[in-house]
């Protein structure tokens, strides 16, 4: 199959072939845009959906350049792309969005604190720290206990630490071998939210209502949007704080910034800024069924520089449930009973293998009543998960 698509339209590669470039390609079908993965294996996500799926390392030079040759743009399923790699690219002039620049803040934690701070974004307290000693004086300033993180690498909570005493963190300096890490207060939030935005080469840019995440022993399993009950003001602030950190970056294509909601000192809400992802999101699947534009449409329109489609939700309320990985490994006979149940339930499995824990999908069910969305999302994610049977 020939890799370009006819006429002038572009050839958008995507390095990494997991659950993120897959569901690009229904937007990219609809807007008739050729997606290329550069898949780690033929069985990954995207791999099984996408037209045109090389498999290759991201962290092998040859095999990313090979890749990068046959698009037009270059954008990225996950932060773990090598620095050598990116830089090796831009070298060759390859176009990537988001650029090597923007995407360090969410590659490395260090740096998106500094550059946070700097711009005098609400941060919790946070202090490099290189050895045992530092994060001992980190501790009886700010108190214990300290949430220790690695700065890159990290994901659904690996690389994040809460500890009690700098001793509890002594394995992570002995193998960060002289890399500092990032100690950070442990904040008392009430619930944690997520905001995402879209920006675009020429500048113009989209932010969608701010959800909220619910998160169970560090991985999300459920996102309410809009955020209930979140007060008008500070939803206002918290899109303003992703705009201007959209424009300030530089970033280009779709960037969650996830958020503590916290009680400040005169007893009304406020928040810090938690951490920054520069690719769709999983707190942003509820856009797929529930906003006119999801996030992967953006994030295509955005990196081609297309103008930007509109991110107003199309319901009151959209819930998305994760549907984890069970004991049982077939999910397809449990559509019988589910989509039975639920007609307006919307589901998106990744073709993925199934293991335990593991995120192999989501389902988005939309609509008025909060509480029986929620009670729909949750009861199909048990039931695919197997912990229910009827
Ligand atoms: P990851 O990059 O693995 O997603 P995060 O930095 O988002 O890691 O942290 C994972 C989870 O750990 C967060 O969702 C939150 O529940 C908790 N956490 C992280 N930082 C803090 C902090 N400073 N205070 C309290 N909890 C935190």
């Amino acid at each position: 199959m020939p890799l370009r698509a006819p006429g002038s339209f572009p050839v958008v590669g995507i390095i990494g072939g997991g659950q993120l470039a897959r569901m690009t390609q229904p937007p990219a079908i609809n807007l008739s845009i050729t997606l290329s993965v550069l898949a780690e294996s033929e069985e990954a996500s995207a791999a099984l959906a996408v037209p045109s799926a090389p498999v290759g390392a991201c962290s092998d030079l040859e095999a990313v350049r090979a890749f990068a040759r046959t698009c037009d743009v270059v954008t990225f399923d996950h932060e773990q792309v090598p620095a050598e790699v990116l830089a090796a690219l831009q070298e060759d002039g390859v176009v990537m969005h988001p650029s090597p620049e923007a995407l360090v803040f969410a590659q490395d934690k260090l740096a998106m604190r500094r550059r946070l701070s700097a711009a005098g974004l609400p941060c919790p307290a946070w202090a490099e720290v290189a050895n045992l000693a530092a994060l001992e004086t980190f501790g009886q300033e700010h108190g214990w206990p300290v949430i220790v993180k690695t700065p890159r690498g990290g994901y659904d909570g690996k690389g994040v630490r809460v500890v009690q005493s700098a001793a509890e963190a002594s394995d992570w300096f002995e193998r960060s071998a002289g890399q500092p890490l990032l100690a950070e207060e442990k904040v008392a939030f009430t619930r944690e939210l997520a905001v995402m935005v879209a920006r675009s080469p020429s500048g113009q840019a989209a932010v969608w209502p701010v959800a909220e995440t619910v998160q169970v022993d560090g991985i999300c399993t459920e996102v309410l949007a809009p955020a209930p009950e979140l007060d008008s003001e500070l939803a206002a602030q918290v899109a303003a704080d992703a705009l201007t950190i959209a424009g300030d970056l530089d970033v280009t294509g779709v960037m969650a910034v996830e958020i503590f909601e916290t009680v400040g000192s005169d007893g009304g809400a406020t928040y810090v800024i938690n951490e920054l992802a520069m690719r769709p999101h999983n707190s942003g699947h509820w856009t797929i069924d529930g906003s006119v534009t999801s996030q992967f449409e953006q994030h295509l329109r955005a990196v081609l520089d297309l103008p930007l489609g509109d991110p107003s939700p199309r319901s009151r309320w959209t819930v998305m449930g994760n549907v984890l990985g069970g004991d049982y490994p077939e999910l397809y006979p449990a559509y019988r009973h589910l989509l039975a149940r639920d007609p307006g339930l919307k589901v998106h499995l990744y073709g993925k293998g199934v293991r335990p824990g593991r995120k192999i999908g989501h389902v988005n069910v939309s609509g008025d009543n909060l509480n029986d969305l929620r009670e729909r999302a949750r009861h199909a994610a048990d039931y695919f998960q197997g912990v229910i049977t009827e």
